[in-house]
């Protein structure tokens, strides 16, 4: 591996391998199928060639947070039949051009935009996976309905026409272990499931701490810097 000129391509498939053995491990610890788990790449301030080079290497997931981001470079790789995750904070009036993308949204933390989201996916004559955001910790400003609201607001998204109600979602408190984060995440989705047993989706986990969102139950782990490297930091 002397190679100066290693391509973009051989980066990211030593990025991809990691990521792979470090899901694998986190199931084997934890005594889960491989299967189980679905690898969302996060392609943010990352180029659409990158996604490109992640669908040729068998990603089939990819995930953004903007939507003035997302929208170009979806419409970039729409010959990739890949599935779009949206995952970033939302507002109503993105409603509209998330919905022309975007196949599942982890970010749903308010019955407006749940009720907006409905509309456009009637107008657009698409069915919506929705998942539930919760705020785990005490941080306001990074999205995320209260535990107490997941519930009331789950109801909503399964009763709207369009939308599907595919789980939970979480981004672990910064700065603390996560583990009873992901913990307390999984007795909200068991809870959930009593009442909307589709909803089995589990979106928890990044690079940082994949293992330990695995470790509870995540079926879904979003995973950027790890696949595709740093981003520059004055940049969400
Ligand atoms: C950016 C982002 C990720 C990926 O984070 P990394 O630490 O780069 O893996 C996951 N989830 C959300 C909501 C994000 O905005």
């Amino acid at each position: 591996m002397n190679d100066t000129h290693t391509t973009r391509r051989d980066e990211i498939a030593a990025g991809l391998a990691e990521v792979e053995r470090r899901i694998a491990d986190a199931c084997e610890a934890a005594g889960r199928a491989r299967g189980e788990v679905t690898l969302v790449a996060i392609s943010k301030t990352y180029p659409a060639s990158d996604v490109r080079i992640l669908a040729a290497l068998g990603v089939r997931d990819v995930g953004e947070n903007r939507d003035q981001e997302a929208a170009p470079k979806a419409a970039d790789c729409a010959d990739l039949s890949l599935t779009w995750h949206f995952v970033g904070q939302l507002q109503t009036n993105k409603a509209r051009s998330v919905v022309s993308y975007a196949d599942v949204i982890h970010s749903v933390d308010r019955e407006r935009l749940a009720g907006a989201l409905s509309r456009e996916a009637v107008r657009a004559g698409r069915r919506l996976t929705c998942l539930v955001q919760v705020a785990l910790g005490d941080e306001p400003g990074r999205g995320g309905v209260a535990p107490e609201g997941l519930a009331p607001l789950a109801d909503a998204i399964a009763g709207a026409e369009g939308l599907v109600l595919g789980g939970v979602m979480a981004v672990a408190p910064l700065g603390a272990d996560p583990a009873p984060a992901f913990a307390r995440l999984r007795d909200l989705s068991e809870a959930l499931r009593a009442d909307h047993p589709g909803a089995t989706v589990v979106s928890a986990g990044m690079s940082g701490d994949l293992a330990e969102a695995i470790a509870h139950g995540a079926t879904h782990v979003r995973v950027g810097t790890a696949l595709l490297g740093r981003r520059k930091p004055f940049v969400r």
